[in-house]
């Protein structure tokens, strides 16, 4: 092994767009994932991601254009119970995840393999193998991967429902708030796949599913079924480095807690903490810099949504909330990493 030398685990965004940026800048990088092909767990993708983005700031940020992998947002509908509401799509993408070659996964994955970044895939990062591994590898095996919990990282734990099937419906999400969850249940769809998935704290269950996907039944007529569960850990401190046996890892994605803690944006943080763990292999300050530039609100924005899990009659509160359109919500919409308050302002501005 040399110096140029860099290992990566986890072929997800954040893995991806550090390795494509590493080897142009020429390390000899290798992937290690832990499924058999590229696009994640079987789980909980294939997937449609809806997210915030500035298309061709975010293609300068990390040197790759994507805007082939994304489709700007038709329509966005919200449902406070069965309240409706429209919101504006200003900045609002959707794109494909998961194995298919339609996916954003798998447009990094083959341009990483242009780049010359080789890949070993069946190749699950253990807790015991993490005593192993280089100094200075990068970690971007995602919250489901239970990496956070054995880097002994203080965590929180997220659950939730996932499932997919065809459809006719391009480019739309639907947001559903309710007293099924603490947080939010959503749909999208892209490349005619919609995905549903309702998230929240550990103790959501089948009788919460059951009220989010009569609901979405009963508001839009889309009948959801084959729900798969899975449980994350999320950081409660976003950090670029951990220190673990000796040694320093460099963290990324989901598991430097690189996203939003009240939607569940992960997509533009994964993508920007991507390049921001390559550059950390060069310039461990200016790393840091952007880091923290990037995510200085993150930790308090963490805490403030633990505490809103446990606030009673959140359908009242949250409808009052979303008639804010000024700034005084800040701590809700500076949540997404490299997002301003203005940008905010657009996406949780309510049409009607
Ligand atoms: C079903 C679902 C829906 C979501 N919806 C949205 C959304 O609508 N909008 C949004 O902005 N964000 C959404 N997110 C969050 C977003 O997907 C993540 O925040 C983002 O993908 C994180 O990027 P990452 O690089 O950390 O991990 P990922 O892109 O998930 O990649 C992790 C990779 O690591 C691999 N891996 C896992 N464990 C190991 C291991 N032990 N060893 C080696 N490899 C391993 C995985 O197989 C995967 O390939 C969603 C997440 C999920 C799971």
């Amino acid at each position: 092994m040399t110096l140029k030398d860099v290992q990566i685990y986890g072929a997800g965004l954040s893995g991806l767009v550090s390795a494509i940026n590493l080897v142009r800048d020429g390390y000899h990088v290798t992937v290690y994932e832990k499924e058999e092909k590229i696009g994640g767990s079987s789980e909980c993708h294939p997937s449609v991601h809806m997210t915030p983005l500035h298309m061709q700031q975010m293609e300068r940020y990390i040197g790759i254009e994507l805007e082939s992998c994304f489709s700007k947002l038709d329509d966005f509908r919200g449902y406070i119970g069965p309240k409706k509401l429209v919101f504006s799509t200003q900045n609002l993408y959707v794109v494909e995840r998961g194995p298919r070659t339609s996916s954003l996964d798998y447009f990094l994955y083959e341009t990483a393999v242009k780049e010359g970044v080789t890949f070993e895939f069946s190749h699950p990062l253990t807790s015991e193998e993490l005593r192993s591994i280089p100094d200075h590898s990068i970690i971007a095996t995602a919250g489901y991967s239970k990496m956070v919990k054995a880097l002994h990282l203080p965590y929180v734990t997220f659950k939730q429902f996932d499932t997919h099937l065809q459809t006719d419906l391009e480019n739309m999400s639907l947001a559903y708030f309710g007293g099924f969850t603490s947080d939010y249940g959503y749909v999208s769809t892209k490349n005619g796949l919609l995905s549903a998935q309702l998230s929240g704290p550990l103790r959501l269950s089948q009788e919460h599913l059951k009220k989010f996907t009569d609901l979405v039944k009963e508001t839009e007529g889309i009948e959801l079924a084959g729900w798969s569960s899975l449980v994350s850990h999320f950081p409660k401190k976003a950090r670029l480095f951990t220190k673990f046996a000796g040694k320093t890892f460099v963290l990324a994605g989901d598991v430097a807690g690189f996203l939003d803690p009240f939607f569940g944006f992960g997509v533009h943080g994964a993508l920007i903490s991507g390049k921001i763990a390559a550059t950390s292999m060069h310039s461990r300050q200016k790393a840091l810099q952007e880091f923290k530039r990037c995510t200085s609100h993150l930790n308090r924005d963490l805490f403030v949504h633990t505490m809103y899990w446990h606030l009673p009659f959140k359908k009242l509160i949250l409808s009052q909330v979303m008639k804010f359109q000024d700034t005084s919500l800040s701590f809700v919409k500076r949540s997404i990493p490299g997002f301003t308050d203005e940008d905010w302002v657009k996406i949780i501005s309510i049409v009607d």
